[in-house]
């Protein structure tokens, strides 16, 4: 490693739609931090090459996008037992030998995001819903397990992905089919979108909300648009809604502690930088 400035980024293929630059940024600003974050397009195939390089380039670390997060996992020379419980790793960090450490920082977005958002939820208090089982449920739920959840209710429209995650996740995972998703909202303290239904130019989330408590807390992992068409529908009818923005800010905390030494805040400030990239 040099001593000169220290530099991450974030690795993905492609990567030019990354926020995460902006986000890095504005830490290092804030904290007058001498370093930068840039974005590192690597195409899948070059994945160990790039990791590899990352110590030799004098790097902290790097944060993996869409497609590196699962097959890094055989890559990097550790990984840790949350990254490796979700199946994915998001944030790396380069070691003082030059060794290579996979975190997976989504599942503490997940949830500081709805601490943030919805201070009044608790988790012991109620079931939860989650919708999908991809990267980002699978992040949601094992936030939602290690905060304490007594159940939890998973419909993914591909079953079998559902039921492989119940598996790995444990009795407290109940799967219900896609079909009756609707009437899985009875009686639930919280409703988890992690499907890439309702983001802009994707087919809408078909869900009717009428069986969904009145004080039960909405969140969506999609973010663009900010407000989602079932967090819109949510607010009209009183619930308490979280959008994905704050999951994205707030899993960018511990890879940035990580790199450069200390655990930065997610500020009105930042929230209006990355909100504006996403109204262009
Ligand atoms: P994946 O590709 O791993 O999973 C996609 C999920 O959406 C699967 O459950 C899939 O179901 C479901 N899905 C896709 N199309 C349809 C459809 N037409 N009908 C029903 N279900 C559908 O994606 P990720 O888990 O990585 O991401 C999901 C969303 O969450 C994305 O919008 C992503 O941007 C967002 N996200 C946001 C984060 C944040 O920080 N806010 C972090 C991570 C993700 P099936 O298994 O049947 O294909």
């Amino acid at each position: 490693m040099n001593d000169g400035p220290r530099v991450a980024g974030v690795m993905g293929w492609p990567v030019e739609h990354s926020r995460s630059p902006i986000i890095h940024r504005y830490w290092l600003e804030r904290h007058g931090i001498a370093g930068d974050y840039i974005k590192l397009p690597v195409r899948p195939e070059n994945l160990e090459r790039g990791l590899r390089a990352l110590s030799a380039l004098g790097f902290a670390g790097c944060n993996l996008t869409l497609p590196h997060k699962e097959m890094a996992l055989a890559i990097v020379d550790r990984v840790d037992p949350l990254a490796r419980r979700i199946g994915a790793i998001n944030t790396v960090v380069v070691g003082a030998d030059g060794s290579l450490e996979g975190r997976n920082t989504d599942a503490f977005g997940f949830i500081e995001n709805l601490r943030a958002g919805a201070p009044q939820w608790r988790a012991r208090t109620g079931p939860a819903l989650v919708l999908g089982a991809g990267g980002g449920a699978r992040a949601a739920i094992a936030a939602l397990l290690d905060e304490g959840i007594p159940e939890l209710y998973l419909a993914n429209r591909g079953l079998a992905r559902a039921d492989a995650l119940a598996e790995a996740f444990g009795e407290r995972v109940r799967v219900v089919s896609w079909e009756r998703r609707a009437r899985a909202l009875a009686g639930v303290t919280l409703l988890v979108n992690a499907t890439s239904l309702g983001m802009t130019n994707a087919p809408s989330l078909d869900l009717p909300l009428d069986l969904l408590p009145p004080s039960a807390t909405v969140t969506d992992l999609v973010y663009v648009p900010l407000m989602t068409p079932l967090l819109a529908a949510a607010r009209d009818r009183g619930n308490p809604v979280v959008d994905g923005l704050g999951m994205l800010m707030h899993q960018g905390r511990p890879g940035f502690a990580a790199w450069f030494g200390v655990l930065p805040e997610v500020t009105p400030e930042l929230r209006n930088r990355v909100a504006a990239t996403l109204l262009a």
